[in-house]
């Protein structure tokens, strides 16, 4: 098992690796607490406000389907970008980390 330090420095590519290991219910609480970190970030975000939107954690479950326009992302200072070494943003607009990564966006 690797260590919480170690763990830390990894590409999300390598994290996401290790928690394919996780069971169904760590998943879902895993998702729960990105949830709660996220409605402070995508919740107060400009691109978010106004538009009816009420789900979170695009960088998990991907594209918004009524957020259309990019007007500030707030998702480099939230703390699951850090955790997950997530270096995109927009996910609402450009799909999920995982999307992502599978496209090769740097
Ligand atoms: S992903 Fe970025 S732009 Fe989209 S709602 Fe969240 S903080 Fe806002
Ligand atoms: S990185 Fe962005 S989409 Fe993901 S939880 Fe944080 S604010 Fe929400």
């Amino acid at each position: 098992m690797i260590d919480d330090e170690s763990f830390k420095d990894l590409l999300y590519e390598e994290k996401i690796k290790i928690m394919n290991g996780m069971t169904e219910i760590q998943l879902q609480e895993s998702l729960e607490q990105i949830k709660f970190m996220c409605k402070d970030y995508c919740g107060k975000c400009p691109s978010y406000q106004g538009t009816g939107e009420t789900n979170l954690a695009f960088c998990s479950l991907g594209k918004s389907s009524l957020i259309k326009e990019k007007k500030g992302c707030l998702c480099k200072q939230c703390p699951i970008s850090k955790m997950m070494s997530l270096r995109w943003e927009y996910y609402c607009i450009e799909g999920s980390a995982l999307e992502l990564a599978i496209a090769k966006k740097k």
